[in-house]
């Protein structure tokens, strides 16, 4: 663990101003504000690392800062250099230098090279790249065409921008030129430059790939394989300023608007790191391109030094207080730099170290340097060549990853429609039979979808070029566990106000917005090709949903079979009922005539008796008074007889029962026994007195007349009480029928309520089922959409098949290039090579 290194650099005076209130004033490495006899002002004072004042020169700086780092770097220890400070304090000029001074960028190359120089055990590799970030944006400043790149992470690489123009140097000469088309290309189509020095931060960087030799083995290298790694950043921020606004009673700074996102974030990394390990919680490295890229350099796996330059005007007190305390901050922060050994591919030393053996082997002659030249030139197509494969590669992984989410969402839908149609095809069969379903459902058009499906699958899946490596050692040591969420910004005190930078940048107006602090975000656990990128229209939902609408329809044909079952049973019986009904009413009509037909009988009797009665007076009117008496008495009997029956019947046939104890009934009775008690009485007496003469007043036709009448008469009453009796039984009879015929019509009243709520369950459920039939032809056209989508998704995945495979022929094509102009050089310079190296 060491402390980052930080200095401060006071630039000289634009002016000198006599009449200054106050001065800085530095002694050995502290600074501190004075006033002008001489007295420190409290509270004013710090102490650093290093402090230059204005007589410094960039040799002094580099020197005591970076040279250490420099010779780290080469080392394989990561290292990173950057000027923190406001515009026009000297950030620049420490950097990149004068003609008669040069930077620290200038002479770190310079020092590298001559450090190679001097380690003649090991064999370097050292690439180089230039970029810069512009309102959170990266362009390569190397290559014009490379412009808002992008941070990427991979285990090999670690935090790297992807596309970056690399460029393998052999000299400090090619280093510098690199830098100075770099600063060409800074300049292009920007009108003001000094609006956007001040607004851009430029990041110079090196790769530096070493392996130690072996002097006594046959091909120069050591027997051990690991190559160190180390990058080297050297780096010249943005303006920190924030000038106040003017108020009323005078400067006063104004909180909370920041003008360059990065430098914000910056500033809240450095306050967290300097809280202390145990304290600092997140540490927002993700929340801009510029702490991202330096992330290692910030309290990871690297060597770093901060200068901090400040403008010695009285006019910039506050700035300078500003980039003080930042200094201050950082000055706490502590990393743990590490050498970087890799064992893998990953290096490109080691990828090239067959070729660069053979090329160097070659180079022992006299047109050593043209031919160093050449290899140059070979190497950097080959690197070339590799940053087009990594890019290609990079596409490849984005499509794959794109296609995977498509054939994830494909999948869902599938699965989607696969449980639909099979709840709906579950209904439809639940409607016929349950054979019907089976066979449906294992239907060899299912079958041929799902196997279209599977096809379809296979296709979807992009081949796999490059395996992922499998023996990676490379250290890096990771310090930061960041919890979830980014905190709220720390106060930070060396930002510009919108006003100024409105009027600096000519108009232009920053988004402020944009320059918040990001939304609270999830880390997310290495490497990220493991996250699931999509967030889950949640396909578990959607199952449970489709499970519980299963479920519903389950229920509901359940039910609605079971109502059908008991409908036709209601129905059976129902039409029982009423076939038993339609007997009784028959038979009720037939009871219901019986009193009629009596009646009738009855009537003809009476004709019948009138007839005898008046046949017999005829007679009796010839003869004795006695006689006439008796048949007028008889006749009386009969009518009075026929009278009550038919009295009787008339209120049977009036639909009024007739019962023994009814009070007219009984009077009835009552007359009819009192009529002929009286006209058996008179007929008793009128014979008494003639009893002696009977044998002489009565001849023999006269008596046989007599005893017909009185047996016809016998016969009457006896089949009138038959006829009494049978209305009485037919009477009960009707009772009865009367009775369940009641509870049978309510026995039907209620059937017919149940068939009726059975009904419009029954219409209910059908409702049901053209819903869900419109649900499954929904589905059904999703499918077919979705059938076409694949489709179309198909013929883009060949599209692309072509453009890689036509991209794949170019760089074999370059491949064989370089192979050609290899085995051309092989033949112009025909060395004697050990027989391993041979091709
Ligand atoms: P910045 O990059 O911080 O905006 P510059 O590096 O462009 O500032 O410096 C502004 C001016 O001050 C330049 O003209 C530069 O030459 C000059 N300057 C800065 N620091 C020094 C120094 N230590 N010695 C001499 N001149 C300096
Ligand atoms: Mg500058």
């Amino acid at each position: 663990m060491e402390k980052i290194c930080v200095a401060v650099r006071v630039r000289p005076p634009v002016s000198q101003d006599a009449s200054v209130a106050t001065y800085w004033n530095v002694e050995d490495n502290r600074i501190s504000l004075h006033r002008p006899h001489g007295t420190p002002i409290s509270g004013a004072s710090y102490a650093f690392d290093h402090v230059f004042d204005e007589t410094c020169s960039n040799a002094q700086v580099y020197e005591l800062l970076t040279r250490d780092l420099i010779h780290a770097a080469v080392k394989g220890f990561n290292g990173t250099a950057f000027a923190y400070g406001q515009t026009s304090s000297g950030k620049t000029f420490t950097m990149n230098g004068s003609a008669n001074d040069p930077g620290i960028i200038h002479r770190a190359v310079e020092d590298i090279f001559e450090k190679i120089q001097a380690m003649s055990d090991r064999e370097f590799l050292i690439r180089v790249s230039y970029m810069e970030i512009y309102n959170e944006e990266i362009n390569d400043l190397l290559s014009l065409e490379n412009q808002k790149l992008q941070i990427h992470e991979s285990l090999e690489r670690g935090i790297f921008v992807a596309g970056l123009k690399e460029e393998i140097v052999n000299n400090a000469e090619q280093v510098l030129h690199l830098k100075e088309s770099g600063e060409v290309n800074r300049h292009f189509g920007e009108t003001n430059m000094n609006v956007r020095s001040s607004r851009s931060h430029t990041i110079f960087r090196m790769v530096i790939e070493s392996r130690g030799k072996d002097t006594n083995s046959s091909n120069g290298y050591s027997g051990s394989d690991a190559v160190r790694v180390s990058v080297l950043n050297l780096v010249d921020l943005a303006g920190s300023e924030r000038i106040a606004k003017t108020g009323a009673g005078g400067v006063r700074l104004k909180e909370g608007k920041y003008i360059n996102k990065s430098l914000m974030v910056l500033g809240n990394v450095i306050n967290k790191l300097s809280d202390g390990a145990k304290q600092r919680g997140h540490i927002p490295y993700r929340d801009s391109k510029l702490t991202r890229i330096l992330q290692s350099a910030l309290g990871g796996n690297a060597k770093t030094s901060i200068i901090c330059t400040l403008a010695p005007e009285e006019v910039h007190i506050e700035e300078t207080k500003g980039t003080l305390q930042f200094a201050s901050r950082a000055k706490r922060i502590t990393n743990c730099a590490q050498v970087n050994e890799i064992l893998t591919d990953a290096a490109l030393l080691k990828r090239q170290k067959l070729e660069i053996e053979e090329l160097r082997n070659k180079l022992q002659g006299s047109h050593a340097e043209v031919l160093e030249q050449e290899i140059l030139k070979l190497r950097n197509e080959m690197l070339k060549y590799e940053l087009e494969r990594e890019k290609l590669e990079m596409q490849l992984e984005e499509e794959r990853r794109s296609h995977k989410e498509r054939d994830q969402c494909i999948r869902e839908q599938q699965m989607k429609i696969e449980n639909l149609s099979s709840l709906v095809t579950f209904s439809d069969c639940d409607r016929n039979s349950s054979q019907e379903h089976d066979s449906r459902r294992e239907s060899p058009k299912e079958e041929g979808i799902d196997s279209t499906i599977k096809c379809q699958g296979d296709i979807f899946e992009t081949p796999c070029f490059k395996g992922a490596p499998n023996n990676f050692v490379v250290k890096r040591s990771n310090y930061s566990n960041p919890p979830d969420f980014s905190p709220l910004p720390d106060s930070f005190s060396d930002v510009a106000d919108e006003d100024t930078w409105f009027k600096m940048n000519k108009g232009y107006v920053p988004d402020l917005d944009s320059l918040q602090m990001t939304p609270a975000r999830k880390v997310q656990s290495f490497p990220p090709s493991d996250v699931t990128l999509t967030p889950v229209p949640s396909n578990e939902d959607y199952k449970q949903e489709l499970e519980n609408l299963k479920r519903q329809l389950e229920v509901l044909t359940e039910e609605k079979n079971e109502l059908q079952r008991k409908h036709t049973e209601q129905i059976l019986l129902n039409d029982q009922l009423m076939g038993e009904v339609s007997e009784l009413k028959h038979e009720a009509k037939i009871i219901q005539e019986i009193p009629e037909r009596l009646h009738e009988s009855v009537a003809s009797c009476k004709d019948i008796y009138e007839d005898v009665m008046s046949t017999m007076q005829s007679f009796a009117s010839n003869g004795e008074s006695s006689t006439a008496k008796l048949l007028s008495g008889t006749s009386e009997i009969g009518r009075t007889l026929f009278s009550t029956l038919e009295t009787h019947f008339a209120m049977v046939m009036n639909h009024k029962p007739v019962h023994a104890n009814d009070s007219v009934s009984q009077e009835q009775y009552k007359e009819l026994s009192e009529s002929l008690k009286s006209t058996v009485t008179s007929l008793v007496l009128s014979e008494k007195p003639m009893e002696n003469k009977q044998e002489y007043t009565w001849d023999g036709e006269t008596a046989g007349w007599m005893e017909k009448s009185s047996n016809g008469l016998n016969s009457i009453k006896e089949k009138y009480h038959d006829l009494e009796k049978g209305l009485d039984k037919n009477n009960k009879l009707l009772e009865v029928s009367k009775e369940r015929y009641g509870s049978l019509e309510r026995e039907f009243k209620l059937l017919k309520e149940e068939r009726d709520s059975l009904l419009r369950t029954v219409s209910e459920s059908s409702q049901q089922l053209a819903l869900l039939t419109d649900q499954k032809e929904n589905v059904l056209k999703d499918l077919s959409t979705e059938v076409q989508r694949r489709k179309r998704l198909e013929e883009e995945i060949k599209q692309f098949s072509v453009a890689f495979a036509s991209r794949q022929r170019i760089l074999v094509s370059i491949e064989n290039e370089f192979q050609s102009t290899i085995e051309k050089m092989r033949a112009q310079n025909p060395v004697s090579l050990p027989k391993s190296l041979g091709s």
